[in-house]
């Protein structure tokens, strides 16, 4: 919390300390860039901390209240850059700017906040990654429900969705927002551990009705119906929440947002957090961002482009209709080859989405407007390249806004205006007669200096004389030294030079006011202009926005039909049965990084539901595992998918337990993540779902750990039915499939060839015959010496577990500490006694019959 300013200290500080003290108390947990001439202060604690996470000096400066003051500065025109650092170390900014008039005030000239950076509510160009949404979330959690309310302020997007709340964590790496908004009475452990800035504001800021009220205003409605909300939810709380919000940190205009959309979970596939983690959509299990399905696929040639696809690909579609549309959509790029052409011209289509964003908070910039008019410029030809589909009439209206505002803007904005609007040169010429007026006069400069330093060197008889202008010293007239005695009595003196005078006339001095006012008064009319050119585009904004989203829309499906067309991708077939065929697939992302990709099959139905998967480590099990997930993701966002035949049936959720993560910030270890995310499948998977389960129970004793394994595989085929991808070390697991016969053995395999061995990488019908393990470590560089120990070590254990009566494991070797020393059994110590090379085949038949009987009277 910030320090309460103690009204007995104030009279003690400096007049402005008290005005910035003031404003601090209102932004306690804000950082305040304190308006100076050219910079921004930081004051205090906000100084020290700036000045860290800033990496810029700290300084004291005079003192107030008897104590020096620490401050740091940033160079007003520098901001941004520094504003983008602080925000994405998720940092808030109150911006106070001097807004009284300088020259009329007393004391300290009057400053306010105009706006609060957060990293929800950003909407700079300069400040968003323009491939991510940029989303502020507000959750209320009430008796075991959620509500969700979220918002994008560069697109305008404004949603609402009620669900569990166990589903916080996959909402989460759903929506992957900036910020997020909670009561501060929520209790919701989970928020503790986030990484992302939350803010804790008020409960009564979440007020239902007040909420609805307050939406139902902003929105010109008599209620929320419209928009689909017609039972109560928790969530229109939060929307009022994040309004309130918004609100304050633009300065308290609202901007026009698109509207308010209800989300239902079934709209989608669902994928839990971990799924969304180990299928590696759009960051990789280590958090980075290539290689994953999103870097590969990722070809858009607008920003708004991967927005849309990043939302497809975490947004996977149930509805088969839906998904066709696309889907069709593609083949008809393909059949007309326009993708690329479509490519081309979308190449030099800017941001319409976010600049339609930016004009709705009249935040617009000269170069928002110059780009968007050229890239209104571009969607006729756009159009005229969009193949026949169903799906691309709705497209092309979209694309065909209203022609008057590609008319206002070229009537109204230069054709390559200059970046500030407080430089000028930003309204084009003949859009107001005013304005032209004014910069004529600015224009005849020109020749009227010209004109005059004839006439002065004539008068004067100095052919040196020059008359200029310059920034600073204003107009004058210029006389190099040597001809100074012949100066006219009328000229007056304006600054000296190292070799020349400068002067200035009466004459001169009414022409310079005249044109500097004529300037004054033209950049400040440009700015009005300006404004006006906003404030009309107000009216357009829905078609803007939805020509943005058509203008994604053309560029994903773009994008997906020229990697279906490299990459040779075919078209998903959809049938409404319990099934998922999949002739010779390969996984997306593994394929692109390596020459030979050997491509495999997966089938699924009714009566083949879970597919045990055995193999060696490095076989290929979890690519295969993840290709088939990726597949059927692929084909449910409308794409092609990597395979020569795919026949896909209901799927409804996806997901997966692959690899050991601690989540130690969580305090979980690895097996207790293992477990989490076990019972949170065998609790949820249904039939339709598709389960991908990887070496489950590795991350105990091998005992406790088989003994999970079989139990989970036994749930999943009995209870849950789901299609299962279950791959395991446990070979006893393999006899699964004659207990049931939904159950089917799968292998990846290998061979050793002299010291090497190759992995096979083809997926083959029945269970593994080795494991392979001691090669693998082997060509992991595993000692000799450590390689020929565990050699002789396995010859033991095998032929101990053979002696218990135990199958041998050949895919789970007990840790060392488990291991004992194998007991002996009389009959095999009477085998090992015989010595069968010296045996006559009538004495070997004899010692086998002995053997036999002493081992049915054990
Ligand atoms: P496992 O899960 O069985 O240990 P992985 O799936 O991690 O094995 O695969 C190990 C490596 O083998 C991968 O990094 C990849 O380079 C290669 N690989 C896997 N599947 C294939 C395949 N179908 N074709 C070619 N190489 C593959």
């Amino acid at each position: 919390m910030a320090k309460k300013i103690d009204p007995a200290a104030l009279p003690q500080h400096t007049p402005m300390m008290v005005q910035y003290l003031a404003i601090k108390a209102d932004h306690p947990d804000k950082l305040v860039f304190y308006r100076m001439g050219d910079f921004y202060e930081l004051f205090y604690d906000d100084a020290v901390k700036a000045a860290k996470l800033l990496d810029i000096t700290l300084t004291t400066r005079g003192q107030s209240a008897g104590q020096p003051i620490r401050m740091c500065g940033i160079p007003y025109h520098a901001c941004e850059g520094y504003l983008a650092k602080l925000v994405k170390l998720g940092e808030s900014v109150a911006i106070a700017e001097q807004v009284g008039d300088v020259a009329t005030s007393k004391g300290p000239v009057e400053r306010k906040v105009v706006k609060v950076v957060t990293p929800g509510t950003l909407t700079d160009a300069a400040l968003l990654d323009d491939k991510q949404e940029n989303r502020l979330l507000a959750l209320v959690p009430f008796k075991g429900r959620l509500g969700m309310a979220w918002l994008s302020l560069a697109s305008g997007d404004f949603a609402l969705m009620d669900t569990d709340v166990e589903k916080l964590g996959s909402e989460l790496e759903r929506l992957r927002p900036a910020e997020v908004l909670v009561a501060d009475d929520t209790d919701l452990v989970m928020l503790n551990r986030l990484t992302i800035p939350v803010r804790k504001l008020a409960p009564w800021q979440f007020d239902p009705q007040t909420a609805e009220r307050n939406l139902a205003r902003h929105f010109s409605t008599h209620d929320l119906a419209g928009f689909g909300v017609t039972e109560p939810m928790l969530a229109v709380g939060g929307a009022g929440a994040l309004l309130e919000y918004v609100r304050t940190t633009q300065g308290g205009a609202l901007p026009a947002l698109a509207g308010l959309r209800v989300e239902h979970a079934t709209q989608y596939i669902e994928l839990d957090a971990a799924t969304r983690r180990n299928l590696e959509i759009t960051e990789t299990i280590r958090g980075e961002a290539a290689p994953t399905l999103f870097s590969l696929l990722d070809n858009c040639a607008t920003g708004m482009g991967s927005r849309l696809l990043g939302h497809w690909l975490h947004h996977p579609l149930r509805k088969h209709s839906r998904i066709l549309e696309r889907q069709q959509a593609i083949a008809a790029l393909l059949d007309s080859g326009a993708h690329a052409d479509l490519h081309a011209i979308l190449d030099s289509v800017a941001d319409v989405e976010r600049i339609a964003g930016r004009i709705a908070l009249a935040s617009a910039r000269p170069r928002d407007l110059s780009s968007l008019r050229d890239s209104l410029a571009q969607l006729p030809a756009l159009i005229a390249a969009l193949p026949e589909a169903p799906f691309f009439t709705g497209i092309a209206h979209a694309l065909a806004p209203d022609a008057a505002i590609h008319q206002l803007l070229t009537n109204a904005i230069l054709p390559e205006p200059s970046v500030l609007l407080r430089e000028g040169g930003v309204i084009a010429d003949g859009y107001s007669g005013d304005l032209d007026e004014l910069r004529g006069i600015q224009n005849d400069c020109g020749a009227y200096l010209a004109q005059m330093e004839a006439r002065e060197r004539e008068r004067t008889g100095i052919s040196t004389l020059r008359v200029e202008y310059n920034r600073v010293a204003g107009f004058y007239i210029e006389i190099t030294n040597s001809f100074l005695g012949q100066v006219p009595d009328d000229y007056r003196r304006r600054q000296t030079m190292k070799n020349a005078e400068r002067y200035i006339t009466p004459e001169l001095k009414t022409f310079e006011d005249k044109a500097l006012s004529a300037q004054d008064r033209a950049l400040a009319l440009e700015k009005q202009l300006f404004e006006g050119v906003l404030a009309q585009l107000q009216a357009h904004l829905a078609a803007l926005r939805l020509a943005g989203q058509a203008l994604a829309t053309v560029d994903v499906l773009a994008t997906l039909a020229g990697h279906a067309a490299l990459r040779g991708y075919v078209a998903p077939e959809f049938v409404d049965e319990t099934r998922i065929d999949i002739e010779a697939g390969r996984h997306p992302v593994v394929e692109a990084q390596i020459d030979d990709f050997i491509p495999n099959g997966v089938c699924f139905g009714l009566a083949r539901k879970l597919l045990l998967i055995t193999g060696p480590n490095m076989g290929g099990k979890s690519t295969y595992m993840r290709q088939v997930a990726l597949i059927v993701l692929l084909a449910h966002i409308g794409s092609f998918v990597p395979a020569t035949r795919a026949v896909i049936g209901k799927v409804d959720r996806i997901f997966t337990r692959i690899g050991a993560s601690d989540d130690l910030a969580g305090g979980r270890s690895t097996f207790m993540v293992e477990m989490t995310e076990t019972a949170n499948i065998l609790n949820n998977a249904g039939e339709h779902s598709l389960v991908l389960m990887d070496e489950v129970g590795r991350g105990t004793s091998t005992f406790d750990g088989l003994a999970l394994a079989w139990s989970i595989a036994k749930q999943l085929i009995e209870k849950n039915r789901a299609y299962t991808l279950f791959a395991t070390h446990y070979f006893e697991l393999t006899r699964l499939a004659l207990d049931y016969q939904v159950v089917a053995n799968v292998h990846l395999d290998a061979v050793e060839h002299k010291d090497r061995i190759v992995f096979l990488h083809a997926v083959q019908e029945g269970p593994a015959s080795q494991s392979y393990g001691i090669a693998v470590a082997q060509l992991a560089g595993v000692p000799r010496d450590a390689i020929r120990l565990a050699k002789k070590k396995l010859v033991e254990l095998e032929q101990g577990s053979a002696t218990n009566g135990m199958q041998a494991d050949l895919f789970a070797a007990p840790p060392v500490s488990e291991m004992s020393e194998p007991e002996t059994h009389p009959v095999l110590e009477a085998l090992q006694a015989l010595d069968p090379d010296s045996m006559t085949p009538r004495a070997a038949l004899d010692a086998l019959y002995a053997l036999h009987a002493q081992l049915l009277k054990n």
